[in-house]
């Protein structure tokens, strides 16, 4: 007899887990979340917040919580390049390149049209504990901490889990219908003998987390991350470094700097030596710094094989690892949760067959492909900066001073190095400007009834964005005006389930259709018209985006994507959205 049961147990109370748990809650699924740890994350790792991610935040009432701690687009809208931070020697605080990233600068125009959240910026140490704080405001449950889910066995009808609170040692049996594994890879992927396949990098990571007062040198209010590439050469030639808040710009008082080390090199560091490594890579030998955490890790580009086996989802790191570049580790992860949230919550409630579980699997394999493809892609494209100022892998020191001499030199010739570099640095946009990477996967089967259109196309660099409210794609976002009130298409799904219906006339063919499938198939269905009288078009992007004829109608899931899209509504038109939606759901054509 199990102590303990529950519809939803999920393992892990990291990003993944904890905005499972919101997400749950919101749809008014009861669940359990166990945490090893008994705090949230103490290190700020993931920081950067994607547009995708901040929509699914407003979706569920996190974003203005978020918004309020985290760094506005003016002080993440640059990313830098330089010798180092300081020094008075004649190569050091020299600026290499600026690139405008992340929706600020030249940048701003597509990003604030494609959504109506910009993205931000908010270390993993200072969002978990905000997370947590919904996660315990919402769930009918409190999320056990320091509780560590020990096995558990699987059969048909459910999944059974020891969980051992690890103050009193004190194991629970507890019974789920669903689990889900938000574990970070730390073990129930490998029980069920799912392999991860992928890809490794030959260097180890070393991340310090510290304060320090740099408002004197830091390159610039607008400036998020800065580069190093030393003139110096040595083992730690290149590194990173990034603002983490409180305050932001120049006022940030906390920072991580980020350097690899090659494979056999020395990478133990106490909170002294990381402090001497820190003033040492800055060239600020007196500089007050307080080391808070030394992390080590050595990125990957790993998925499984399989996302669900039998009643167990993988989500999160569990699922895919991918190297920092981008930022798509908990940006994956959160949009993981929201893909599989919805769907457990429907198929709990018995409005969807399991085959609706099955499409997590098959939208969020090939979506987390891509995001892994793409995160090594631009981490290994950091080498490609070394070609561009001309330096040669294992050249002596003074050759490479020598190299950097001529770039930095008031002379013709160092121009034109100057102007190669420039476009090299140029393809660093994959990193910092992957603005349709991150909102612009669109899921080609699943939880969607394909309308036989062809695929917009997509910029093989990543950034242009061609909005389209094809099934399977992120619903486009346009502002729509409610009697003088501005909201977004996104606003029209709520956070509580359900499916909405987008039609493009007063008449009400459509708003008779949506009722009649969702009393044939159990689920709310909200007719909404977009018309001049009543949300109206703000300025003409969703008649643009929604493709297809004015009298048409599109199908919203509750995770705004794209269900299905229908054309002028013909005698058929209800029976043609009911087996629309069956189909959805799991349940048949
Ligand atoms: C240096 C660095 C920088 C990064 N920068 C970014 C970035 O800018 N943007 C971005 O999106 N991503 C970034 N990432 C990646 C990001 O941190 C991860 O992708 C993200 O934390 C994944 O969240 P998760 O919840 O899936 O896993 P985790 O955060 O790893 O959480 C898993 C949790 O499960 C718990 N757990 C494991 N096993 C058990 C068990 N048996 N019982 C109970 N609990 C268990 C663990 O204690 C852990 O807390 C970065 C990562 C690193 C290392």
């Amino acid at each position: 007899m199990p102590d303990l049961e529950v519809p939803v147990l999920i393992v892990g109370g990291g990003g993944c887990g904890l905005t499972a748990s919101v997400f749950l809650s919101d749809l008014g699924v009861d669940h359990l979340l166990v945490e090893r740890r008994a705090t949230t994350s103490t290190l700020p790792r993931a920081h950067y917040l994607n547009q995708r991610t901040m929509e699914v935040f407003r979706q569920h009432g996190l974003a203005d919580d978020v918004y309020r701690i985290s760094a506005p687009t003016a002080n993440i809208g640059e990313v830098a390049w330089r010798t180092s931070l300081a020094g008075d020697g004649e190569l050091d605080a020299r600026d290499l390149h600026r690139m405008d990233a992340f929706g600020g600068g030249s940048t701003a125009e597509p990003y604030a049209a494609h959504s109506p959240c910009p993205s931000t910026n908010l270390p993993q140490h200072r969002l978990e504990p905000l997370l947590l704080e919904h996660v315990r405001g919402r769930a009918k449950r409190t999320p056990l901490f320091n509780h560590v889910m020990q096995d558990f066995t699987q059969d048909e009808d459910g999944v059974t889990a020891h969980v051992t609170d690890r103050s009193t040692g004190r194991t629970t049996t507890v019974r789920a219908r669903y689990l889900l594994a938000a574990d970070g890879g730390k073990g129930i992927g490998a029980r069920l003998g799912v392999p991860m396949r992928g890809d490794g990098w030959a260097f180890d990571v070393i991340s310090v987390h510290f304060s320090a007062d740099l408002r004197e040198w830091w390159s610039g209010d607008r400036v998020l991350i800065t580069n190093f590439v030393s003139p110096d050469g040595g083992p730690v030639s290149r590194y990173g470094m990034v603002a983490m808040g409180p305050e932001w710009g120049r006022a940030s008082r906390e920072w991580a700097l980020h350097f690899h080390v090659p494979p056999g090199a020395d990478t133990t560091f106490d909170e002294h030596t990381a402090a001497d490594t820190v003033r040492g890579l800055l060239k600020l030998p007196d500089l007050d710094v307080v080391v808070h955490q030394v992390g080590h890790y050595r990125p990957e580009a790993v998925i499984a094989d399989r996302f669900r086996v039998g009643r167990v989802f993988l989500a999160g790191d569990a699922a895919h690892r991918q190297p920092p570049a981008t930022g798509l580790g908990l940006n994956s992860a959160v949009q993981d949760a929201h893909n599989l949230a919805w769907k457990l919550a429907a198929v709990l409630d018995g409005q969807a067959g399991d085959a609706l579980l099955d499409t997590y699997e098959a939208e969020r394999l090939p979506t987390a492909q891509r995001n892994v493809e793409w995160a090594m892609f631009a981490f290994r494209n950091h080498a490609v900066i070394h070609a561009g100022l001309g330096l040669l892998p294992g050249q002596p020191p003074e050759v490479t001073r020598a190299n950097f001499r001529d770039l930095l030199a008031d002379t013709p010739m160092g121009e034109t190095r100057r102007a190669r570099a420039a476009e090299v640095f140029a393809t660093q946009r994959v990193e910092y400007q992957a603005h349709d990477i991150e909102i612009g996967f669109a899921y080609a089967a699943g939880a969607l009834v394909p309308d036989g259109s062809a695929a917009p196309p997509r910029d093989p660099w990543g950034y242009v964005h061609h909005p389209d409210a094809r099934p399977g794609h992120r619903l486009p976002h346009a502002w729509l005006d409610l009697c003088g009130r501005r909201l977004s298409t996104h606003d029209l799904v709520g956070d509580r389930g359900g499916f909405v219906l987008i039609t493009g006339d007063t008449d009400d063919v459509w708003a008779a259709a949506a009722a009649r499938a969702a009393a044939a198939c159990g689920v709310p269905v909200t007719a909404v018209t977009v018309s001049p009288g009543r949300h109206r078009d703000a300025n003409g992007t969703w008649a643009t985006a929604r493709g297809g004829p004015r009298r048409g109608a599109v199908l919203v899931r509750p995770d705004n994507h794209v269900a299905w899209r229908g054309g002028s509504p013909g005698p058929g038109a209800a029976d043609e959205l009911t087996a629309a939606l069956r189909r959805v759901l799991g349940r048949g054509e």
